[in-house]
């Protein structure tokens, strides 16, 4: 790209027209409890979509797994740019081709976007390499989420803090590998705290994970929680071409060197790497 202008940014250099948003959710509880099937009519993934539908930049489309590709299709992943991911029960039913393709995409520069126990789903743990385990408690105390990271993208709009009223507790330690930035710190009622919105890169994608969401509770008809994934959108989004060459290892013999370059190797001392 050319120097810019003075005056001018990335911002307007890079008009966003549309985030192509895929919103996957495994919807299973919203069919076997009845509590979420009433709370979620339209499934999490419904909820997502009505709350992020206010913002005509985002272009959301939903999956859930029974689809065909467990909903993740490599023509649908090829599509999307920013991938919301929710599951809690089904984890081990999303097959490991498909986690693969996943990875791939966001390799690639896709955006992903992990949603509450999404900590523990195949894709999350593929990605950040680690167990990714927590404690947790399901009493429906109250959850008070603290911005610690107000210039970032994904906290604009935002006071200090925001609260639920009843949540599921995630308490620390939170076995991931130290995030890129850390957005919000939460506290809950019974006294743990928890990093609760956290950034990752991996290849050209990057990764939002974001805590609240337990399925019993109305978390995805909450603004600022609605507020915080629509920022998560645009922050995740990687307008650039999918770096497709991403995972191919490349030889550059010393002729093609981008400096005159002559081998000091002697004969047979050839290595075979790749
Ligand atoms: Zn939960």
């Amino acid at each position: 790209m050319p120097p810019l202008a003075k005056g001018s940014s990335h911002a307007s250099a890079i008009k966003v027209m549309s985030i192509r948003t895929l919103i996957w959710n495994e919807n299973v509880h919203e069919r076997t409890n009845p509590i979420v099937g009433e709370l979620y009519p339209s499934g999490i993934h419904g909820a997502i979509a009505a709350g992020l539908s206010a913002d005509k930049d985002i272009v959301v489309a939903t999956a859930t797994l029974d689809e065909p590709e467990d909903g993740v299709s490599a023509e649908r992943l090829a599509a999307t740019e920013v991938l919301i991911w929710w599951a809690h029960k089904a984890h081990d039913e999303v097959s490991d081709a498909a986690v693969e393709r996943i990875a791939r995409r966001v390799h690639e520069g896709m955006g992903l976007i992990c949603l509450h126990s999404a900590h523990f789903s195949k894709i999350f743990r593929r990605l950040m390499g680690t167990p990714c385990a927590l404690k947790w408690r399901e009493v429906g105390e109250k959850e008070r989420l603290w911005v610690i990271n107000p210039t970032h993208p994904i906290a604009q709009g935002l006071a200090a803090y925001f609260e639920l009223e009843h949540e599921e507790m995630y308490g620390e330690p939170f076995s991931v590998p130290e995030p890129a930035e850390t957005v919000f710190v939460s506290w809950f009622k019974g006294g743990e705290v928890f990093r609760s919105g956290l950034t990752y890169q991996r290849g050209g994608g990057r990764i939002f994970y974001f805590r609240p969401g337990h399925e019993t509770y109305p978390t995805y008809y909450d603004a600022n929680v609605l507020r915080v994934i629509r920022n998560a959108v645009h922050w995740a989004h990687n307008p650039s071409p999918a770096w497709s060459a991403v995972a191919v290892g490349t030889n550059v013999p010393a002729e093609q060197a981008p400096e005159p370059l002559t081998s000091t190797r002697s004969d047979g001392e050839a290595g075979g790497g790749r």
